[in-house]
């Protein structure tokens, strides 16, 4: 799709990584200039230089990463002219819609080309992708930008309102994916759009409720199954080190000691009559939970661990807590005392400066995006066999 060669030429169209929030496109234009917060640049000196090379500003001040446009870069950086598909979403839409190399795909609308840069490079040339779009102008641009970035032959970009005049397509797609404010006008055009070979797929992107159950009722009456509603949302978690003064043996020494200081306060609650804090159903109830949780947010780096103290070492099941991250191996050398907690499987050595890397999630997800509505078209069954066809049950007696 993009230049493949090592070093950037002009006319080559590159992403200019700033900040992980500033994130820009350029097309490599000699005797143009770019000038940010981060520094002067001349076009001219990016001409030559590999792909991913850090850039020192001409002014001496700030400097910029040049990477190789890649889809997800291009999520990240390309101007916006309508609201557009991220990351996540697109990667479960290419994912459940089964696209893939030589796949055949329906999209309406282009927007601003977003999901249509990773569809095009999941298909590759031997598939082909039909891009719709009613606004004359986000039509042209797009189809401006798919040129530029080379993907002329996958991509057919049509200037056309799906809703009334469909796909001008009879079964010739594997899988159909709409973002469109009314998609249900659009679901019997697609449906005739799609093969009926095979099992086919299609997606509608809507951002509220009302919506979703319009599509539903939709692709029910046209006779699609297997409708299920996904939504994606993305928990961040946020890393950082912390020093780790204490031997496994000793850390699994004072966890038994927790253990058993549990035990006798349970075994005393039972004996005292006192009302147990947990239901016939072994929950805990919600009050202990509450306060629980509190705790372990409130808990700052460095002092969640302290497992002797009653505090438990955390579990990646809990929300908002520090937690080792995955690549924190404590399974091995169990028993040897001079072995720290290890990292990415290699041996610590037994020194104050140890350090455990840990992770905490946000306890609130944001970030909603729209409902995913995923459905399935089955081939025709075959015309059941008429009464004069059904094979002879030989001759009566
Ligand atoms: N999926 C795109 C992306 O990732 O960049 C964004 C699509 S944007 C939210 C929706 C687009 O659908 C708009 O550009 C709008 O003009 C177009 N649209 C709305 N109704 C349409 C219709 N009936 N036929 C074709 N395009 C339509």
């Amino acid at each position: 799709m993009w230049s493949t060669a090592r070093l950037i030429a002009a006319g080559d169209t590159v992403i200019l990584w700033l900040t992980r929030e500033l994130v820009q496109h350029l097309v490599v234009t000699p005797g143009k200039d770019f000038n940010s917060k981060f520094g002067h640049y001349r076009h001219s000196d990016l001409v030559g230089l590999p792909y991913g090379s850090k850039l020192g500003s001409r002014t001496g001040r700030g400097f910029i990463h040049i990477l190789r446009p890649t889809p997800e870069l291009w999520t990240m950086a390309l101007p916006h002219r309508t609201q557009i598909l991220y990351i996540a979403d697109i990667s479960l839409v290419v994912s459940y819609l089964d696209i893939r190399r030589g796949s055949r795909v329906i999209e309406a609308g282009t927007g601003s080309g977003s999901f249509s840069h990773s569809v095009a490079r999941s298909i590759g040339p031997s598939g082909h992708l039909w891009s719709y779009e009613f606004h004359e102008a986000r039509a042209k641009k797009a189809r401006e930008e798919f040129a530029q970035h080379g993907m002329s032959d996958i991509v057919t970009l049509t200037h056309q309102n799906v809703c009334k005049d469909g796909f001008n397509l009879t079964d010739a797609a594997d899988s159909v994916f709409l973002d469109l404010p009314a998609p249900w006008d659009a679901v019997e055009h697609a449906k005739q759009a799609l093969r009926k070979d095979r099992p086919t797929r299609i997606c509608c992107f809507s951002p509220c409720m009302e919506q979703v159950l319009r599509t539903v009722s939709a692709l029910n009456d046209a006779g699609f199954s297997d409708i299920t509603m996904y939504e994606t949302l993305v928990r961040s978690h946020d890393v950082g080190q912390v020093p780790v003064l204490q031997s496994i043996t000793e850390v699994a020494d004072k966890l038994k000691k927790g253990e058993e200081v549990r035990e006798i306060k349970r075994l005393r609650q039972i004996a005292g009559g006192q009302r147990s804090h947990q239901n016939p159903h072994g929950e805990k109830r919600k009050r202990d939970e509450d306060s629980e949780m509190n705790e372990q947010e409130d808990a700052p780096v460095g002092e969640a661990e302290d497992s002797g103290s009653g505090k438990r070492l955390k579990t990646d099941d809990d929300m908002g807590t520090w937690t080792p991250s995955r690549d924190v191996d404590v399974s091995r050398n169990l028993d040897d005392p001079s072995t720290h907690i290890l990292r990415a499987g290699a041996s610590i050595p037994a020194a104050p400066t140890a350090k455990i890397s840990v992770s905490k999630a946000t306890s609130e997800v944001r970030g909603h995006t729209s409902y995913l509505t995923f459905a399935t078209l089955l081939p025709p069954m075959p015309p059941a066999p008429l009464e004069d066809d059904a094979p002879s049950q030989g001759p009566q007696s």
